[in-house]
């Protein structure tokens, strides 16, 4: 209960494109899935699949 659900923003993490390698702020979908922010959701390059990045 209670979850994805607070005020004030949501912490924001990198995501890597799988496909071009390009670095986007993403957030975590209730799915699970990694989307980027800003954007319809796909890359640049017209791929939707993001991988966690670890700085
Ligand atoms: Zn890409």
């Amino acid at each position: 209960m209670g979850e994805g659900e607070k005020s004030g923003g949501d912490p924001q993490t990198l995501g890597r494109c799988r496909k071009c390698g390009s670095i986007y702020p993403v957030q975590s979908t209730a799915s699970g899935e990694l989307r980027p922010i800003g954007t319809d959701g796909v890359c640049e390059c017209g791929n939707d699949s993001f991988e966690p990045v670890s700085e």
